[in-house]
């Protein structure tokens, strides 16, 4: 068996297609168009890059995207200042505000990323938007997690009732997308229902566990991690990990001997990265309506 390819590449330029037009009609409504506000501290070569994706993404769908580079010495009561004087529009309208991570170690994450007022809060970080997910009430996903459900619900793979094992349990990824494949799903849409079951270092035997899998994610950050032995015939495998091993880009999933045993299987790169920053640009639109009273 030969899995099929999840091509987040192509989808993530079908959103931003839809988003174009989006961003088209609230530039007439309002004569400006949504922002986005990036702070990017010290220069991790790898934030850099996000951020630079994350720019040009905003650009080609027509958000303004405003990057504020912060020296790495910075520390936490400077950074949260910045932040606040963000959400006071110093900076210019910041319909969405994102703090890059991570953040240098002196730093405490969780305190700048609480001085994100929740109704900018577009990577869904705040913990009154980690609450709602988990009440069933989303307002803004964290983007890894909504990206992840969208590539299941576009391939058309039902989530109901199939088992989901998450490899990785970190607020950003693993327990958001826990939440939303658990989620009751509302009569004739897809993307919840699922039985879940959450992985993370301190797993027993977790190829026992994986092979359960209909759906299976890794989320955890270590190449070559899940192998053809882990994954049940014809199982969907996302890949969500980013590595960078001899200067090539690789998940977490052993790429080429997994895709000979699953049904579907998401690729790095091209596979759930896009989703993130299409859904990225999806939340910043959102905010700015919500912030103008257009929803
Ligand atoms: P994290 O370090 O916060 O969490 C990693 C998780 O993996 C932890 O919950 C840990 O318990 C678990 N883990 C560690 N070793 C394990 C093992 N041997 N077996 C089972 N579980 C283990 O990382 P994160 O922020 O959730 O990111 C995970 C990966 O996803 C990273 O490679 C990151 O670069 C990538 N990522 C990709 C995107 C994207 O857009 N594609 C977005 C965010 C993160």
């Amino acid at each position: 068996m030969t899995a099929q390819l999840l091509d987040g590449r192509g989808l993530a330029q079908r959103i931003e297609a839809t988003l174009r037009d989006e961003v088209q009609t609230f530039a007439e409504m309002f004569q400006r168009r949504p922002r986005l506000v990036v702070v990017l501290v010290g220069d991790l070569a790898a934030s850099a890059s996000y951020v630079k994706s994350k720019a040009a993404a905003a650009a080609r769908v027509g958000i303004d995207a405003e990057v504020i580079p912060v020296p790495v010495t910075a520390d936490t009561s400077e950074l949260v200042a910045l932040v606040q004087a963000i959400a006071r529009d110093e900076h210019g309208p910041a319909d969405g505000i994102l703090v890059q991570l991570p953040l240098p170690p002196h730093v405490d994450t969780v305190a700048v990323l609480d001085a994100v007022p929740p109704d900018r809060d577009v990577d869904g970080f705040h913990p009154e938007n980690a609450g709602l997910l988990s009440q069933g009430r989303p307002r803004f996903i964290p983007c890894t997690a909504a990206g992840v459900q969208r590539m299941l619900i576009d391939a058309g793979i039902e989530t109901a009732g199939r088992h989901a094992v998450i490899v990785g349990r970190s607020d950003i990824v693993g327990k958001p997308l826990a939440l939303l494949l658990a989620a009751r799903s509302p009569a004739g849409t897809n993307g919840g229902d699922a039985t879940v079951t959450i992985c993370h270092s301190r797993s027993s035997d977790l190829p026992a566990i994986t092979r359960q899998a209909d759906i299976l994610v890794a989320a955890v950050g270590r190449p070559r991690l899940i192998t053809a032995d882990m994954v049940k015939p014809g199982a969907t495998v996302i890949d969500v990990g980013i590595n960078r091993v001899a200067g090539k880009l690789v998940g977490d999933v052993d790429f080429e001997a997994v895709r000979t045993v699953a049904g579907w299987i998401s690729p790095v790169p091209g596979g759930v990265g896009p989703l993130t920053v299409a859904v990225l640009l999806c939340n910043t639109v959102l905010a700015a309506e919500l912030r103008l009273g257009r929803r």
